[in-house]
């Protein structure tokens, strides 16, 4: 008896449940119950549909192909079955239920019946399918911008290229004529079609990142000892020290990784305090699913309000005359690590130095 009142209860409680269509089915699939969830999901009343198969709940396609009929088979075999799909309310509306079908047995282990429990998801498809669409969206503006930035900075190289030219013919060849003022002058045209050069260089070398795409794997250890030695007169002229240990192996893309880890190196060795000697240590750390590195120095650190800042491009904290650099450098690195589906971010103290970490996907 007391048993019975508990079923009594329990039922009246699915009955009551109204953001889940709880229904059950004989074998056949023919709907037996059906609660508050039900009718409001799929727009029947109780007298409407009870009796009636379920398989009025699926799109024509899906009937074609059996799918009602192969979804109580598997829940058959294998106790139960779980699917995602458009399904039809009573108006013909579509809804995106997401369905779970349980198998029904007696104590003899003979199959009575299926329990079904769906939820409408349709809001969340909707909205998945919005981002989806954004994504491919930006996706394609990123695409085309990238596509303008080189086309823009290769084309404005050959003019500036010709200054550049001109102005070294003028000071070879002219120079006599020039009289101090003149010449001045021309040392600060010379050093501004320098600097843009520079610049124009750095824009393209941003656009072009990810354009040739080789995925190998790369031993680090071996990559920043080619790193070091690129870097060799610098570290010298500075007393500096690099230290990197036990950095692992992994599937990346070489060129553009041994971009980043100069990129990193280098920033470690350059902000100083005068007087100071850089020491820049790279580690790497391994978690589940991706490698963590660590590029540290103790340098004069960032302030917590720019950390995101500094990884826009021409954003610099400090005029060229106190730590030359054009504020292309850790735009290029982030941009990087996201073509490889890791992070870039940094920790800092100022005063006492920075770390730049980053992560790489384990393939
Ligand atoms: P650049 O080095 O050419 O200035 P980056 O894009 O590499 O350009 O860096 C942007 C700015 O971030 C730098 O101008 C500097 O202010 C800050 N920064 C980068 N790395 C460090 C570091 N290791 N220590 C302190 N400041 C840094």
């Amino acid at each position: 008896m007391e048993l019975e009142a508990k079923q009594l209860r329990l039922l009246k409680m699915m009955d009551e449940i109204d953001n889940h269509a709880i229904i059950l089915l004989d074998k056949e699939g023919n709907i037996e119950t059906w609660n508050k969830g039900a009718e409001k999901i799929k727009g029947y009343k109780a007298d409407e549909i009870i009796g009636r198969n379920f398989r009025v709940f699926y799109p024509e396609a899906d009937r074609q192909a059996d799918l009602p009929s192969q979804l109580l088979a598997q829940a058959e075999a294998e106790g139960k079955v779980y699917h995602e799909g458009w399904r039809l309310r009573n108006d013909k509306s579509q809804f995106w239920g997401a369905v779970t079908i349980t198998a029904s047995y007696n104590e003899q282990g003979d199959l009575i019946g299926f329990a079904k429990i769906t939820r409408d998801l349709t809001e969340r498809i909707k909205a998945e399918t919005t981002i989806r669409l954004h994504a491919q969206d930006l996706e394609a503006q990123n695409k085309e911008l990238e596509q303008f930035v080189y086309i823009a900075s290769h084309d404005l190289q050959e003019p500036l290229l010709n200054v550049n030219n001109f102005i070294e013919l003028l000071q070879l060849e002219n120079a006599d004529q020039l009289d101090e003022t003149g010449r001045l002058y021309m040392d600060i045209i010379s050093q501004s079609t320098h600097r843009m050069r520079n610049l124009i260089k750095g824009l393209l070398d941003y656009s072009r990142i990810g354009r040739e795409k080789d995925f190998t794997n790369i031993d680090c250890q071996e990559l920043v000892g080619f790193v070091k030695e690129d870097l060799m007169a610098k570290i010298s002229r500075t007393n500096g020290l690099l230290l990197y240990d036990s950095l692992p192996r992994l599937m990346a893309y070489p060129t553009e990784l041994r971009q980043l880890f100069q990129n990193l190196i280098c920033n470690g060795l350059k902000f100083t305090k005068p007087g100071q000697t850089p020491v820049v240590t790279v580690s790497a750390q391994r978690h589940d699913n991706h490698w963590q590195f660590a590029v540290a120095d103790n340098g004069i650190g960032i302030d917590p309000v720019y950390k995101d800042k500094i990884f826009k491009i021409f954003q610099r904290l400090h005029d060229r005359e106190t730590y030359e650099g054009n504020g292309i450098g850790l735009a290029h690195s982030r941009k990087i690590v996201e073509m490889h589906g890791g992070e870039l971010w940094v920790d800092s103290v100022p005063g006492q130095g920075s770390t730049f970490f980053f992560t790489i996907p384990i393939h």
